[in-house]
């Protein structure tokens, strides 16, 4: 009997899975195996909302394993100890697995190889599982990555992609794969109550709704704060229970400018996996810098404490760090409003305000999150890097009547339509009703302040 072993990491899939179809391929039995990695749980990566995420994407790839004859085999360790021994452990002469992008991904895949060859064994790595372009397979005449989207965005639209695969029938386990058990949701605290559901068949069910529901209007609708009306298919991008390649592939052939707009977003991130990818170390350098010399968090600590709790006086900042608490989720224009508060408003080091959404965000990825603080920061890959949002204009663009401010700050549910997003400007008992903070500083005096650092003044 041959033997392969799959390993499982931004895939946790049975639907258009490369490695799983290859490893299937090339041996009578296949190991599915998940490594919870130390390292990333030591590193602080693995926060509860991502923790408990994760659990559930793993209980859907059992299930689905063993609907199909197999069954998930987890393992707590180091990845190259873990892997090498069950390997050892069954007699599997390859592994195989996705294509990483940070630079964490990348030494883990070195090493893997070296320690694999080291026992005669061989790794096969396999791209356009965790993007849909390969970071790479697009590069302009004179680099290595893109640094600007639209150029990016030509290429990327003209490459052909692969072939969407089907989830394999049967899949068969070899009796000698011993597994610990499976992480369980309830084993993790400090979950934000509003945390969506992880696994597989949400994913798809989530897919499919939105192509029938949400699609279409994606072009008109993203923007509508209230509205809530994008696909919340991030975390399943993520964690990788959809796969990018179908969804590009799906969106495609519905066709129609909602199902374009939506592709470009895909393509985004795909453009972020290219830089970082490039660029490891813009997860925490400058990709450009301006030379700026941040506040930092012990001189801004009371700012930063007010924007962390969704208490700065400006109620469309307040109202998305608070979705974001509840649900470990927050919409796109929500993310660029509050990073733009904390990073020019407030100018303080985007690396907090990064930091703190990793905390939080289910979706949390170190491609998307830190290249996207960059461009709201100015450090990145955005053309108007002095660009600075004002929440109370943008409140009143996309939340015209208030209903996305009521909705997360109570305390100011009592105000009528777009009055809302200036609670300072009512008078007498309207004014006296509400129980919530000023504003943290003035508009006029964050702009100035961001002006006069950037040389602008
Ligand atoms: P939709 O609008 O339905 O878009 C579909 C998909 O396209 C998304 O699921 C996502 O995979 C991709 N996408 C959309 N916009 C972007 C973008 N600007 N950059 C990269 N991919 C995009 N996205 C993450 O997945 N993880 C993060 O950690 C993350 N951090 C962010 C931090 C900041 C400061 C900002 C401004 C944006 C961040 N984003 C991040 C991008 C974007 O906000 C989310 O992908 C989006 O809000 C997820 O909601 P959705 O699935 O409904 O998106």
């Amino acid at each position: 009997m041959s033997v392969s072993v799959v390993l499982f990491t931004s895939d946790l899939r049975l639907h258009d899975n490369p490695p799983l179809r290859a490893a299937l391929a090339s041996a009578d039995e296949v190991v599915p195996l998940f490594v919870r990695d130390r390292a990333i749980e030591s590193a602080g990566f693995a926060t509860p909302n991502r923790q408990a995420f994760l659990a559930d994407c793993l209980a859907g790839l059992d299930a689905g394993l063993r609907e199909r004859g197999g069954r998930l085999v987890v393992r707590s360790g180091a990845v190259t100890g873990e892997v090498c021994r069950v390997a050892a452990e069954t007699g599997a002469a390859e592994v195989h697995m996705a294509a990483g992008v940070s630079a964490y991904a990348q030494h883990r895949e070195e090493r893997l190889r070296a320690a694999l060859e080291a026992d005669g064994r061989r790794l096969r790595v396999h791209d356009a599982v965790i993007t849909a372009v390969p970071p790479g397979a697009v590069t302009p005449a004179s680099s290595d990555h893109f640094a600007v989207f639209t150029p990016y965005f030509r290429r990327w639209s003209e490459q052909r992609q692969r072939t969407v695969q089907g989830a394999p029938r049967t899949v068969r386990v070899p009796e000698a794969a011993r597994s610990d058990r499976l992480p369980s949701r309830t084993d993790v605290s400090g979950v934000s109550e509003g945390l969506a559901a992880g696994g597989e068949r949400e994913g798809r069910a989530r897919w499919s709704a939105w192509q029938r529901n949400g699609l279409a209007g994606y072009e008109d609708h993203h923007d509508d704060l209230p509205g809530d009306l994008t696909s919340r298919l991030s975390p399943h991008l993520h964690f990788g229970t959809l796969s990018p390649v179908e969804l590009v592939h799906g969106a495609s052939r519905r066709g129609g400018a909602g199902a374009d707009a939506f592709v470009r977003q895909l393509c985004w991130r795909d453009f972020h996996h290219q830089v970082l990818a490039a660029r490891p170390a813009a997860a925490s350098a400058d990709y450009r810098s301006q030379h700026d010399h941040w506040r930092s968090e012990r001189s801004a600590a009371r700012e930063i404490t007010a924007w962390k709790e969704g208490r700065t006086g400006y109620p469309v900042v307040d109202a998305a760090m608070r979705q974001l608490r509840h649900e470990g989720w927050m919409h796109n224009r929500g993310r660029l409003l509050t990073a733009s508060f904390l990073a020019k408003t407030l100018y303080v080091d985007w690396r907090v305000g990064a930091r703190y959404f990793l905390e939080l965000l289910v979706d949390g990825d170190v491609a998307d999150n830190q290249l996207n603080w960059q461009w709201v920061a100015g450090t990145g890959t955005d053309s108007r890097p002095n660009r600075v949002f004002n929440p109370v204009t943008q409140g009143k663009r996309y939340d015209p009547q208030g209903d996305y401010v009521r909705r997360w700050v109570p305390e100011l549910a009592g105000l009528p339509g777009a009055a809302v997003h200036e609670p300072w400007k009512l008078r007498g008992p309207e004014r006296a009703a509400y129980d919530y903070p000023g504003p943290l500083l003035e508009l006029s005096d964050g702009l100035a302040r961001f002006k006069q650092a950037r040389g602008r003044a």
